[in-house]
């Protein structure tokens, strides 16, 4: 299977780039896509490190959005990593994702749920465009806490979300129809990710985004039923859309569904070939 989805440590992820090379060598992987929230920090290094190992690295992207009161991501494929527009879009969205970062963090801490200097979790920023929430647990485990990272989704739903100031949609910079619109002005195809997890609003968002250049659909995806993916599937036949797949891959702590990078995906590149969409 060729994964078209894919996190690692420059989004929030846990697997640093050799290390998701190494998974992809040991499952007899081709072909891959490094799709990280928000950046594309890590895509020139896993397409140097892979051309050695022979797997082919389709450069990629999530970028987070809004749509009526939906968060929505939007995966771009063969996008080009240099184009200015992409780049000024991200910058956005990791500004915001920083900011809105400080904003728990300080909360976290006046309400002793935490408590270590931001010191040790701006580290983690030297590298990556935006810091993700999860980089709190990581900086608690290396400060010697009792937790490890599978600990991290119940610490989100219990402590992190009680933060009253937590209204990621309200106040999110990008509109779902910009980041379709930018992934094309790259020279991507941009593809909606994972359209169950927006319920019932899934074909109206879908739909919305087609005059804007909405490519593709994430059909093959690891909690997508049978009746999930026949309703995905007969959508982008429709509407004349590539359907995708991959695991929504963040590491063995960090995912929290049951399947491994590269049990999910498409069979072959040629869906991706921008030239013919
Ligand atoms: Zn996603
Ligand atoms: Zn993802």
């Amino acid at each position: 299977m060729i994964d078209l989805h894919i996190h690692s440590k420059y989004s929030d992820g846990s697997n640093s780039i050799d290390e998701i090379i190494e998974i992809a060598k040991n499952k007899n992987m081709t072909a891959l896509s490094l799709t990280d929230h928000d950046t594309t920090f890590g895509v020139a290094e896993i397409i140097e490190k892979s051309q050695k190992e022979n797997i082919q690295v389709i450069p990629g992207i999530e970028i987070s959005s809004v749509s009526n009161g939906h968060l929505i991501h939007v995966l771009g494929y063969n996008i080009d990593i240099k184009n200015s527009q992409l780049q000024d879009l991200l910058k956005i969205i990791g500004a915001h994702f920083n900011e809105s970062f400080l904003e728990h963090y300080n909360w976290l801490q006046k309400n002793h749920i935490i408590d270590f200097d931001l010191d040790k979790i701006l580290k983690y920023a030297d590298f990556k465009q935006s810091l993700a929430l999860s980089d709190i647990m990581k900086a608690m485990i290396e400060n010697g806490e009792p937790y490890t990272l599978k600990d991290w989704p119940e610490f989100f739903n219990t402590k992190v979300k009680k933060y009253p100031g937590h209204r990621f949609i309200d106040d999110f910079p990008v509109h779902s129809s910009e980041a379709v619109e930018v992934i094309r002005q790259a020279g991507g195809i941009p593809v909606f990710a994972h359209p169950a997890r927006i319920g019932k609003a899934d074909l109206g968002e879908m739909e919305l985004l087609l005059p804007h250049g909405l490519g593709g659909v994430e059909v093959y995806y690891p909690y997508h039923t049978e009746v999930l993916i026949q309703k995905y599937e007969k959508f982008a036949d429709e509407h004349g859309l590539i359907k995708t797949g991959g695991t929504d891959w963040h590491g063995i702590e960090l995912t929290t569904w049951d399947s491994e990078m590269g049990d999910y995906g498409v069979k072959s590149l040629e869906i991706i070939n921008p030239s013919i969409h």
